[in-house]
């Protein structure tokens, strides 16, 4: 137990900044003296409408997506957009996925239910610490698009390029590095990403998708799979995921108040160098992860053994972090330091972890 707040290494859902929480708990009993809260608003009242508009608006500005883009508010996070997007864009039934950590491949092996996937590269040789060069690629000709994951929130890599996909459009789970830095979105068929980690809380899916791209569905797939349907409703179809659209949104202003996705890019890049070149310089921490491949959002590293593993996880805690656990697939120790985590959060981290290295030599 605890009376003040935690630093909060979570991979998903992970810590909100602060300012956005504050306004949250500001607007919670009368949201702009509506006599209620965004959670018992109509999701078809002017009221909400006006919430729902300005989040798309704010997130188009952010990421400045071209107009030529549909932006979808969906149930179901990252995983319910692995089965949609095979089930939308598989046109001819082919398509070939880069499978660089454990999230890449569900969504692989979720679209071998609806066609024809190629894999144009497995990283399980090397424990999935590197992203492939273009030479790596094995993309096919006259495919429905090639699929990659941007950022591998387990494994801590993440994608420093655009890879050439030989025409066909790029599908790309940005679900835990959306809003740490610019993209340019007009590289990309589809974007999408869960909203728990950098965007704000979970029971959302964002999907930006280019609008050539959106088809008549095919006849026989679930009504909230339809991407038409939903962008014909403008993500209406049914009840949306209201209060998690009304915090991407708070989310979406705070980080046009703090400079955009330049500054968003410039704070990641210091924040993740603190804790890298700390771990490189140490001779007790192992950080396996290739540098040119390495992730500003999740950095997965070990100590010495299993042991000192699991001492350091208790330890952290009691020091007033939590969810610095590796993920069960890997072991070892992850700290996902997206944008609402702080320096001055890393610092901390990293100072503990030079005495705990002193300590534990
Ligand atoms: C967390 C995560 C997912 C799964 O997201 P859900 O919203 O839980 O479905 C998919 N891909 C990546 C890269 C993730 O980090």
């Amino acid at each position: 137990m605890t009376d003040k707040r935690v630093y909060n290494f979570a991979a998903g859902p992970s810590t909100l900044p602060v300012e956005v929480l504050k306004e949250a708990q500001k607007e919670m009993l009368n949201y702009k003296g509506s006599g209620m809260s965004v959670m018992e608003m109509s999701h078809r009242s002017s009221a909400y409408a006006e919430i729902f508009d300005d989040t798309k608006a704010t997130l188009k500005r952010v990421m400045n997506i071209p107009d030529n883009y549909d932006i979808l508010f969906l149930h179901g996070g990252a995983t319910q957009a692995f089965s949609a997007i095979a089930l939308n864009l598989m046109q001819k039934g082919r398509a070939d996925y880069v499978v660089t950590g454990n999230f890449a491949n569900k969504a692989a092996k979720e679209a071998t239910k609806f066609g024809d996937v190629h894999i144009a590269y497995d990283g399980k040789d090397n424990n999935y610490t590197h992203i492939p060069t273009q030479d790596e690629l094995d993309i096919r000709d006259d495919i429905d698009y090639v699929h990659i994951c941007e950022n591998n929130t387990i494994f801590g890599t993440e994608w420093n390029y655009i890879p050439d996909t030989k025409g066909a459009p790029l599908v790309s789970d940005m679900s835990s590095d959306i809003l740490s830095r610019p993209v340019d979105v007009s590289k990309y068929g589809v974007i999408y990403a869960g909203a728990q980690k950098n965007m704000g809380i979970a029971g959302l899916g964002v999907i930006i998708i280019r609008h050539d791209l959106v088809k008549p569905h095919k006849e026989n797939i679930p009504v909230l799979c339809e991407y038409d349907t939903m962008v014909k409703k403008d993500s209406m179809y049914n009840t949306p995921p209201t209060f998690a659209i009304y915090m991407l949104g708070l989310v979406c202003h705070w980080i046009e108040d703090n400079g955009g996705l330049e500054a968003m890019a410039k704070r990641n890049e210091k924040k993740a160098k603190l804790l890298q070149d700390y771990l490189d310089s140490s001779d007790f921490y192992n950080y396996p992860t290739e540098k040119g491949s390495r992730s500003n959002m999740n950095v997965s590293y070990t100590t010495p053994s299993k042991e000192l593993d699991a001492k350091f996880v208790k330890e952290s805690i009691e020091a007033g972090m939590t969810n610095l656990k590796g993920h069960r697939l890997v072991g070892g120790i992850r700290a996902s330091i997206y944008n609402a985590m702080t320096y001055e959060g890393v610092e901390y981290l990293v100072n503990f972890m030079k005495k705990f290295e002193a300590e534990n030599k």
